[in-house]
């Protein structure tokens, strides 16, 4: 049988993060991103969560090399990871080689890792792909698209991307070297479906400088403007405008710092002399002429803005007069928080400005007709919608038919399907794992869906210590203790417990050797009569 190419999405199909995607051919194969996603409110305790690659753990001398796209988390932040398990050199810009870098050197595998550094225009064998990089225009300086030549033929990668044509950077996506692969014969187009939900045109990011310059002129003290860290273009944009109102700029926040400076050093940053003070010399400056820049814009409350929210930021506490600005969009499923994290700042007396209240926030992603135009210029023969939950990979591939690719042409698929390349043919082959893998702490993967499920009972209807005391003979000595925490107000439920006592002794009067599992669960069935909420039942049997 001859080889055939095999596309394997390990994350970021089926969901807005952790993007990683897999090519294999024969016994080859090369990575295309290393992300990471934020847990969602029903995650609790959770830090964060990666792609599930353990597919590649019994391949991973198949792995020839791991091309990281662009700096952003989604596409970065499981790195330390992946580079745990994988002795494969990474290939990346100038940029996102430098913010690997520091998380690399944080993970203390900086010595273990080879960084080669591309630049867009470069072509590079890696095993048997031949990789072409093109630049695109996004949210964070030097992201990259890949041609990748394979023997199946001629696969285009997306990456993140947008069609701005006056970028912070003045630097446009490489619509030239689109339209020569499309001359080549491209058998399939993989595509970041982020905004396909979204009509028109992404605004370009110069639409903020002026909305900044208004916030900047109408604001009479301090103002803060919150983004993510990686997003260096924002940061540039924030500090033209505080040199442009002689305001200085302070930031705030380890990873912002260290991002900023690398960004700094290779020249993605440019700062006029002096500029930048520290955050202490900030806070000693007069109001009106500090801007401060800081990270939490998805309403974390361990985020300083998430802090700052609630009066509880140690450094420094918000003043009257101060201007919030947040220069984001929740992600997919932060909006909740977001809201009540804006609203929070208003109640403590600060002016809050976010996208729609003004433009201070553009997306760094392609809207629908964007979309349309990435199609027009590569001429795919087969589409496959990447990066987006199900509703974004759907209407992508709905665009897709729209501008004429024929729907057998076009596959939707989530994490963990296999696609297949044979003879011109693109088809669905098995199925390999593709979910969650949790962070927590300092656990890696050792949390599943089990103890996911326990915290979520947990804080939902709380639990009740039984403790009792057995005799030998296995009798219920007393009455045992009842503690309960998160399920009922304690002092109005004598009655419920009580009551739960008769039901302790009517069940360890029946019990044969099983005493806690049956006194557990007739107390969550009892508990559950009563309040219609199961709590979690501890029973505690201590022999005399
Ligand atoms: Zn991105
Ligand atoms: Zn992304």
């Amino acid at each position: 049988m001859a080889n055939k190419l095999r596309i394997i999405p390990l994350g970021g199909l089926g969901e807005i993060g952790k993007n990683m995607m897999l090519f294999e051919y024969g016994n080859n194969s090369l990575l295309v991103d290393a992300g990471l996603m934020f847990p969602e409110n029903d995650m609790l305790g959770i830090d964060y969560i990666i792609p599930d690659f353990r597919y590649l753990l019994d391949k991973k001398d198949t792995v020839r090399g791991i091309i990281i796209t662009h700096g952003h988390e989604d596409h970065t932040g499981a790195i330390k990871h992946v580079m745990a398990e994988l002795d494969a050199p990474i290939y990346a810009t100038p940029l996102t080689r430098g913010l690997l870098e520091v998380k690399l050197r944080d993970a203390k595998l900086h010595d273990k890792v080879t960084l080669n550094t591309i630049n867009a225009g470069d072509r590079v064998h890696i095993g048997p792909f031949d990789v072409e990089f093109f630049h695109v225009c996004h949210s964070i300086p030097d992201g990259v698209g890949l041609g990748i030549n394979t023997p199946a033929g001629l696969i285009v990668h997306s990456g993140d991307f947008k069609f701005d044509h006056t970028p912070v950077d003045g630097w446009p996506t490489d619509y030239a070297k689109l339209a020569e692969f499309s001359g080549r014969g491209v058998l399939a187009l993989l595509s970041d479906s982020t905004n396909a939900d979204k009509a028109g045109w992404t605004p370009s990011e110069a639409v903020i400088d002026p909305a900044f310059d208004q916030v900047f002129r109408d604001a009479s003290g301090r103002i803060l403007i919150a983004t993510f860290a990686s997003l260096i273009s924002r940061i540039q944009q924030v500090a033209n405008a505080a040199f442009r109102h002689g305001r200085k700029m302070a930031l705030v926040g380890t990873s912002m710092v260290e991002n900023a400076k690398m960004a700094q050093k290779l020249g993605y940053l440019e700062v006029p002399e002096g500029l930048i003070v520290s955050t202490d010399e900030a806070l000693r400056m007069q109001p009106k002429k500090v801007a401060i820049m800081t990270t939490g814009t998805q309403g974390e409350p361990s985020s300083i803005l998430g802090r700052l929210s609630e009066g509880r930021n140690r450094q420094f506490d918000l003043l009257p007069n101060d201007t919030v600005v947040l220069s984001s969009h929740p992600i997919p499923g932060n909006e909740e928080m977001v809201h009540r994290t804006i609203n929070k700042l208003l109640q403590r007396g600060a002016r809050v400005i976010y996208d729609p209240i003004a433009p201070v926030h553009v997306s760094g992603h392609a809207s629908a007709e964007e979309m349309k135009l990435l199609m027009h210029l590569v001429k795919p023969k087969h589409f496959v919608p990447i990066h987006g939950e199900l509703r974004h990979l759907n209407q992508h591939a709905a665009i897709a038919r729209e501008v004429g690719i024929p729907n057998e042409n076009i596959v939707v698929v989530e994490n963990g399907a296999v696609l297949e390349f044979s003879d011109g043919k693109m088809s669905v082959g098995e199925r390999i794992p593709g979910g969650y893998v949790f962070v927590d702490g300092t656990g890696v993967g050792d949390i599943g869906p089990g103890v996911m499920r326990e915290r979520e009972a947990l804080a939902e209807n709380g639990f009740v210590i039984v403790n009792m005391r057995v005799s030998k003979s296995g009798q219920l000595v007393g009455k045992p203790d009842i503690i309960s925490r998160g399920f009922v107000f304690v002092r109005d439920a004598d009655e419920l417990f009580e009551a739960a006592q008769s039901e302790i002794a009517a069940a360890a009067a029946k019990a044969n050797g099983n005493l806690k599992d049956k006194i557990q669960n007739t107390l969550s069935d009892f508990f559950y009569s009563e309040t219609k909420r199961r709590p979690m039942v501890f029973a505690l049997v201590n022999e005399l």
